[in-house]
């Protein structure tokens, strides 16, 4: 279990993201995260702490990032310590996407072995590492976005609820379901997603449970459905 927020449109992120992890800390609460991309350049950057929510909140005044579309996470682990490494975000190779996951990947191992032979390299102990590192080995190959997510789904096994975000994609929120929950919150010109609608409560009644074993790239006025 974990708390998961993720946030695009017309206002900045980090308030709503926070809030709604607020609300979501009964899901997890062994370390705290948060990543954006910046409004000036669509750079991604990240604060994450081990410990409680009130940690990264307190982070903040000493590095106060924001952006357009973010994610959060608060961490109940399976994989790994609770630990600053360990925290999510988790990022692949090169830090242009970050991405927060609630579950289990059980064929972790043999596709991190995999992996780190095509030379990448690992900083976690966390299962969710490999699902960054196996969409940026994907992102490399197939033609295009959506061909790179069924693959990735497709190899990935266990139960998941995945939000991502990726410098080169600030129009688009990446969410991923298959056995943990994730709902979505629709606004005007703003997307809310979430474990627990708890998360968006306040911002919108309009919400689109994910299906079971879907994905979808999330714009603040559109969604696509797979
Ligand atoms: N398996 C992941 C981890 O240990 C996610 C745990 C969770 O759902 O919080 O980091």
């Amino acid at each position: 279990m974990c708390g998961l927020v993720g946030y695009i449109g017309k206002n900045l992120s980090r308030a709503y993201i926070l809030q709604g992890l607020t609300r979501l800390e009964y899901r997890g609460y062994d370390s705290a995260g948060f990543a954006c991309l910046s409004p000036v350049d669509h750079r991604l950057i990240y604060l994450k702490v081990p410990g409680q929510l009130h940690n990264l909140i307190k982070q903040f005044e000493e590095k106060p990032i924001d952006g357009y579309v973010g994610i959060g996470h608060t961490r109940w682990s399976t994989h790994g310590v609770a630990s600053l490494e360990n925290a999510h975000p988790q990022f692949d190779c090169n830090k242009t996407l970050s991405i927060a996951h609630n579950g289990i990947i059980e064929n972790f191992h043999e596709l991190k072995t995999a992996l780190i032979e095509q030379g990448h390299i690992f900083h976690s102990q966390t299962d969710t590492e490999v699902v960054a590192h196996l969409f940026e080995s994907l992102l490399a190959t197939r033609v295009t976005l959506k061909s790179a997510l069924l693959s990735l789904v497709n190899q990935l096994e266990g139960a998941y609820a995945i939000v991502a975000i990726m410098q080169d994609q600030p129009d688009n929120m990446l969410v991923i379901r298959k056995g943990s929950p994730l709902c979505l919150g629709i606004g005007n010109e703003e997307m809310f997603a979430a474990s627990d609608l708890l998360a968006f409560a306040d911002s919108t009644n309009k919400v689109l449970f994910l299906p079971d074993k879907s994905f979808a790239l999330v714009r603040k006025d559109a969604i696509e459905l797979y």
